[in-house]
């Protein structure tokens, strides 16, 4: 490609937006000499408690954290089994690995990445007892039939809402008619914490059972035994975690919350700007929206690449890529596929085909408020360089 000229800093895939408020809010709770878990944490969950309607909220110190609390909750029992989706960031099948319960997979749909609410169906056993949806890249999983067949059998239903701080199926709110939702906020997601996370959850006593396990399973938050007119006394209820949010992260959060409409429309923007850029690229294609009513919230901006088409795998292209400066994620490789889930269930290629298909080509573009367009200009060119430089590799015309 004759015009493609090599850009001289590295386009990160993601940058975090913090601003002046943040910071400030940092330093105050620095000063005041309160900076683990204390009032601004009690102001985070008291907002997520508004803006959701009511229910429970949680601060915990990460998503993982707060899905691994929420499948404590269900006393699962080894025999056990979870149904979730392959396509996920480990720590949402990791979790129920830990809580001793056996891992059954469901295949998602092969353009939304969504679980595939047939698929949950048919893999419902008598040993079944949660389902484990991810409302993947910012849109929702399929809830109505998804909730339909939890009712109909009688199970559980844990959103990993990780990506989906904003989103809506139909007009709903994620988390704000769930069972038990949880939001992250690691700096790659839509707002941050540096690191944390949320529960929303409709129950107040299994609510009261997570705040609980979140800090050692003693009965009194730290903060109200020794702000005055606490009681220093506590008692151990359950053995439980240090999973417990700083007043240091919430300082970020509260004014991340703030900018999360803003910062969504942003990403709406861009995530369009994207669909326009590929359209003259038919190698790099787009994941597709599902077709049901929803907003999405944008979280990551995610192609497969043909690679039948270039001759090269998605590795070596994501490779090529990074030396045009661009940098890109992957969201996410199968998790049936990794080591210790190969072995512990015999998972091979073949089973969850959609997940596998997509495992082989997915990457994400560089998609946070702060991109400009002239940057996704950069990265279509950037795109259509590496695919003329796989095509041709090798001599051919
Ligand atoms: C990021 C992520 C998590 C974990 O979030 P942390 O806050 O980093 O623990 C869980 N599930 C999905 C789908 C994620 O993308």
């Amino acid at each position: 490609m004759k015009d493609f000229k090599r850009r001289k800093d590295f386009l990160p895939f993601c940058r975090p937006t913090i601003g002046g408020d943040e910071i400030d809010e940092v330093v105050d709770s620095l000063e005041s000499g309160w900076i683990t878990t204390g009032p601004k944490t009690a102001r985070l969950e008291e907002e997520f408690r508004i803006w959701s309607g009511g229910q429970e909220a949680i601060a915990v110190n990460s998503a993982t954290a707060g899905l691994h609390l929420a499948l404590l909750t269900l006393d699962l029992k080894k025999g056990d089994e979870v149904i979730t989706t392959p396509i996920t960031w480990p720590s949402t099948v990791n979790n129920i690995e830990i809580c001793g319960a056996k891992t059954v997979f469901a295949d998602v749909d092969r353009e939304s990445l969504q679980i595939l609410p047939d698929a949950v169906e048919a893999a419902v056993t008598r040993n079944t007892r949660a389902v484990i949806p991810v409302h993947f890249a910012g849109a929702p999983a399929d809830l109505d039939p998804l909730r339909e067949i939890c009712s109909k059998h009688g199970l559980h239903l844990i959103e990993d809402a990780a990506h989906a701080v904003g989103t809506r199926y139909g007009e709903r709110l994620i988390g704000s008619d769930s069972e038990v939702a949880v939001f992250s906020f690691h700096p790659i997601k839509n707002i941050t914490t540096g690191e944390g996370g949320m529960i929303l959850c409709r129950d107040t006593e299994r609510a009261e059972r997570m705040r609980r396990l979140r800090f050692h399973g003693i009965s009194r938050d730290a903060w109200k035994r020794y702000s005055k007119g606490g009681i220093p006394q506590y008692e151990v209820i359950e053995p439980g975690y240090k999973y417990n949010m700083l007043d240091i992260q919430a300082a970020i959060g509260l004014h991340q919350f703030k900018k999360l409409d803003s910062f969504n429309r942003r990403r709406k923007i861009l995530s369009e700007n994207y669909f326009r850029l590929l359209e003259d690229i038919p190698e790099i294609m787009p994941l597709r929206p599902p077709g049901y009513e929803h907003t999405h919230a944008w979280h990551v901006f995610i192609v497969r690449v043909d690679i039948e088409a270039i001759g090269t795998g998605r590795d070596e292209f994501i490779m090529k890529l990074q030396e045009e400066n661009v940098g890109t994620g992957l969201h996410f490789p199968a998790v049936h596929l990794q080591k210790y889930y190969r072995e512990r269930y015999a998972f091979r290629r073949g089973m969850f085909p959609n997940a596998e298909w997509n495992s082989d080509r997915l990457f994400s573009l560089p998609l946070y408020p702060l991109l400009k367009e002239e940057d996704q200009e950069y990265v279509a060119k950037a795109l259509k360089k590496v695919i003329s430089s796989c095509k041709y590799a090798g001599g051919q015309p």
